[in-house]
């Protein structure tokens, strides 16, 4: 399977100028291609090349390889919603292929900038090192909080999945982010306070509605989203580490479909955190995946209103959000936990499809 390695670069002063120039000039191209793309409406390579590509060339000086690959971002980012010009950002991803990226060794590369080919010392942890010669082909040049990252995939093989003697059930919600068959939680600390304030911001500067607003918002939203981004990984980390320590295969709820049961009210609600879900799923069965740890979906119906002791469904089962009490045989606990030990039991007793085969 691929895996992505963060790798950290080391520029001196001058080098990072010569990448930021770089960044900057490759996204204003990029800015002025997806002009033409959108009044030609085509996200057709080599349709825009052949209207475009002297022209970058010409205006902005950019080598060859790097023209091409701002026709390609450019041609990438207008098929995936042709009703609206792309927008780039300045410090926006470049694209490097080998023949303007050459890995030295396993501590410094040679990229081509504006000023020429920079020699670029790195840091790899060994992690990093183990993987770093199965390197496949292309790298993203990233620039996040005034650091500079390679973005490289690898191929890893994959062990054999375990044969799960049991499950681990995982319920996610919004409280407590997951909350598992033993009845551990993994919140995500101050993540929900964080889009709290966020939607507050997010009022007043729409409110506001300037240009200014505009990008304040647009960073404020890329921040809340590495942030969620970085809890999901941490959590699914916890998760699969726990599921593999104790012989355990994963068992979540196959979401598919559920969206037509919901009602519009809850849809709503669900939108903002449907991304964050989607998102910790995915990170949970790549891992998995990654460690050899199975992992099944099962049908979600009334997990949380399953009472464990009796089997009763109902609806009043759930006093509140957060409490379960049977009222047939006053069976009590957590809500969150009795749904993922329903999950769990679930996966046990069905004939579950393994998550991977039905993705
Ligand atoms: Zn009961």
């Amino acid at each position: 399977m691929n895996l992505t390695l963060m790798v950290k670069l080391h520029p001196t002063p001058e080098q990072t100028t010569a990448l930021l120039e770089t960044m900057e000039r490759f996204n204003s191209a990029c800015n002025f291609v997806a002009e033409t793309a959108f009044r030609e409406r085509t996200a057709n390579k080599i349709r825009l090349q052949k209207i475009v590509y002297y022209d970058i060339r010409e205006r902005f000086s950019l080598p060859a390889q790097m023209a091409v690959r701002v026709i390609s971002k450019v041609a990438e980012a207008y098929k995936r919603d042709k009703s609206k010009q792309p927008v780039f950002r300045e410090h926006g991803a470049i694209v490097y292929d080998q023949r303007v990226l050459s890995w030295k060794g396993l501590d410094r590369v040679s990229i081509l900038t504006l000023r020429g080919r920079q020699v670029i010392p790195i840091v790899l942890g060994g992690y990093q090192k183990a993987r770093l010669d199965r390197i496949r082909g292309q790298a993203d040049l990233i620039y996040r909080d005034g650091t500079f990252y390679l973005a490289v995939v690898v191929e890893v093989p994959e062990p054999p999945p375990l044969q799960p003697d049991d499950w681990l059930g995982v319920d996610l919600g919004i409280v407590n982010i997951a909350t598992d068959s033993d009845g551990d939680t993994y919140s995500g600390g101050h993540l929900n306070g964080l889009r709290k304030r966020h939607t507050k911001l997010r009022r007043r500067l729409q409110a506001k509605g300037t240009k200014s607003a505009r990008r304040l918002l647009k960073k404020r939203r890329r921040k809340e989203r590495r942030f969620a981004a970085d809890v999901n990984h941490r959590i699914a980390k916890r998760l699969v580490a726990k599921a593999q320590g104790t012989g355990r295969g994963i068992a979540l709820e196959d979401l598919k479909g559920i969206r037509e049961r919901i009602t519009v009210q809850k849809a709503q609600r669900r939108t903002q955190h449907s991304w964050a879900f989607h998102q910790l799923r995915s990170f949970i069965e790549y891992k998995a995946r990654l460690f050899g740890v199975p992992v099944v979906l099962v049908d979600p119906r009334n997990t949380s209103r399953t009472c464990p002791a009796c089997g009763l469904v109902d609806k009043r089962n759930r006093p509140t959000q957060a409490s379960f009490q049977c009222v047939g045989c006053g069976f009590a606990g957590p809500a969150d936990t009795i749904a993922a030990g329903n999950i769990a039991r679930r996966a046990a007793v069905n004939q579950p499809h393994a998550a991977g085969d039905s993705a």
